[in-house]
């Protein structure tokens, strides 16, 4: 039997924030340990290794073994032929899904961000055993042995995020497979959660036929700003605000958020692009497919919260509606394509700054809609006896043991499915900028309607609510606010013709104290053809800059019904939706 390499964890001193790990590893005469850069999901080149330190190792006889720093993430061993203890701390102050955090009150930690390994040996198993402070439990989806937990390879310990704290976990089965959600950080009505999430899980198993996983572990970090989830083969690690999800639509929403997480069990777990088979963790990992990997999960996860009963059919439109509304404000639609947005997802998607919605687009939002468009025309072009959801069975039977799906793969199961070529669609779609052709929504009995943004927080996604007789045009500067700066001027719009400039600081507006939140709202206020007086901070220079106001863009869309659509269109409607037209419009 080929020896393990094996870790323990341990904690001693939380609030330093320093993990202990101690690693043993079989005999070599030279072993070069290194880090990931990376943590697959999370497509940002974050060096791990800069959190590393005091690494030292010794031999089975106690002796010490020289080590040398080769680069920023390899050390190199010379154990002469003798098994080698490794010991090193790992500085963990960061809570997020993708990295690793410790303090007084719990342990959470991504494989890749503390285990140092060899490439020689990373298909061997891995064991970890973790030592927990008093009171404190660890949790992952691992399998258990005696003392901890292994894995059959490096790859499946690095995807198996562990928490350690003092967690009564909330327990429910989904598909016939037992589920655990452990929650960090605030409290959520169990008995609700465990019900609801029974109900999104059954309804991606029946999506696929049946969970590919003996077991589930939902890791759900409540916290006062961010959201977000890193998938995981058998669990995922969730971030919520806490104040949201206890509100409706925060709930709601939370759900489509672990809804994501969980389909991406199949798709981009099990169904991977072949582009990370296996994965390079030493660097970028380039595919052009991150649009259907994220885009079609994020079409998915409202979708399946939607049949699972847990949001309206009227709100299921209401937030594709919003979607629609998010990428018609993005300027950078018409810069970048679906393609282009996944192959650079490590430079642009996950390297944001004040250009970033002038220039780019999100793959999981226009890959959403994408996804939308091409599941209505799998329908309309087989008279609804197929559908997106053939084209994932598809993919599942024929990549899922993970050899990984070619660049081409995602078109060619799509064609197949609906019966006749769907390249012109796609060259449209993912590799163009042109806007999208949203008429086959047709096939279900509804259109895109566009109006203006009737208010700063309006989303969209909804019919005008303006009341009647408000004909008024209304008026805007184009500036995206970020507290009392400009974050973002928009491409072409009347604050870029004045001359605003990001990290503008805002002043005051007509000689009125005002910061650039109140610049949006005194616009508003305002109509097209009027000039404000925009008093700005220029690093340390005051300067006044008059900005003409235009007429504000109808970027807000919802979905509406036909006038009067046909039985087929209803019927359609209703197989997509699973509920009636009329009652969701
Ligand atoms: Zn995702």
């Amino acid at each position: 039997m080929t020896e393990a390499v094996r870790y323990r964890v341990s904690m001693p001193r939380p609030h330093s924030h320093l993990f202990e790990v101690e690693a043993q590893f079989p005999p070599a005469d030279v072993l070069d340990l290194v880090l990931p850069v990376w943590t697959p999901g999370s497509y940002l080149v974050r060096e791990f290794a800069r959190h590393v330190q005091e690494l030292s190792a010794s031999d089975d006889r106690g002796d010490r073994v020289p080590v040398e720093r080769v680069d920023k993430r390899t050390w190199r061993l010379r154990p002469h032929g003798r098994p080698v203890r490794v010991r090193y701390c790992v500085y963990a102050n960061e809570l997020t899904v993708r990295t690793s955090h410790l303090d007084g009150t719990h342990g959470f930690f991504n494989g890749a961000t503390l285990f140092l390994y060899s490439e020689a040996l990373r298909d061997r198993p891995h064991q970890l055993a973790v030592d927990a402070p008093p009171g404190w439990s660890a949790f992952t989806a691992l399998d258990r042995t005696d003392g901890g937990w292994q894995a059959p390879s490096y790859d499946v310990l690095v995807d198996s995020p562990v928490e350690v704290g003092p967690h009564r976990p909330i327990r429910f089965e989904a598909g016939g497979v037992p589920h655990e959600v452990v929650v960090w950080g605030g409290a959520v009505d169990a008995s609700k959660l465990a019900a609801d999430l029974a109900a999104v899980c059954d309804a991606e198993a029946a999506l696929w036929g049946g969970l590919p996983m003996p077991r589930y572990l939902f890791l759900l970090y409540l916290v006062d700003k961010g959201r977000g989830g890193l998938e995981h083969a058998a669990s995922t690690a969730l971030i919520y605000p806490r104040a949201q999800i206890s509100t409706p639509k925060g709930w709601e929403d939370f759900l489509t958020l672990a809804s994501h997480e969980y389909f991406h069990l199949w798709n981009v777990k099990r169904l991977k692009p072949r582009a990370f088979v296996p994965f390079d963790y030493a660097g970028e990992n380039y595919t052009r497919l991150l649009w259907a990997f994220e885009g079609i999960t994020s079409y998915y996860d409202n979708l399946l919260v939607r049949r699972s009963g847990r949001m309206s059919p009227a709100r299921y439109l209401v937030r594709l509606g919003e979607a629609f509304s998010t990428l018609a404000a993005t300027p950078g639609r018409r810069v970048q394509t679906l393609e282009d947005a996944s192959l650079t997802a490590w430079v642009k998607y996950y390297r944001q700054d004040e250009h970033t919605p002038n220039s780019a687009i999100s793959y999981y939002l226009k890959g959403e809609l994408v996804a939308l468009c091409l599941d209505l025309e799998i329908r309309r072009r087989t008279r609804d006896a197929r559908s997106l959801d053939d084209v994932m069975r598809l993919l599942w039977s024929r990549y899922g043991d993970g050899k990984g799906v070619p660049e081409d793969g995602v078109e060619a199961a799509a064609s197949e499915i609906a019966g006749s070529d769907l390249k012109p669609f796609f060259d449209r779609a993912i590799r163009s900028t042109d806007e999208l052709d949203t008429s086959v929504l047709e096939h279900v009995g509804l259109r895109l309607r566009t109006r203006i943004r009737e208010s700063v927080g309006d989303k969209g996604g909804t019919p005008p609510r303006l009341k009647e007789g408000d004909t008024r045009a209304r008026a805007w500067t184009g500036i995206v606010a970020r507290g009392s700066t400009i974050g973002t001027v928009l491409e072409g719009s009347p604050a870029q013709s004045a001359g605003l400039y990001p990290d503008d600081e805002v002043i005051a507006v007509d000689g009125v104290k005002g910061d650039a939140a109140a610049l949006v709202s005194r616009a508003d206020e305002r109509s097209p053809g009027e000039v404000l007086r925009v008093s700005v901070f220029r690093r340390e220079l005051l300067l006044e800059v008059p900005v003409t106001l235009e007429r504000r863009p109808e970027d807000a869309v919802w979905l509406a019904p036909l006038e009067s659509p046909s039985d087929v269109q209803r019927a359609a409607f209703e197989r997509w939706a699973g509920a009636p037209l009329d009652g969701a419009t």
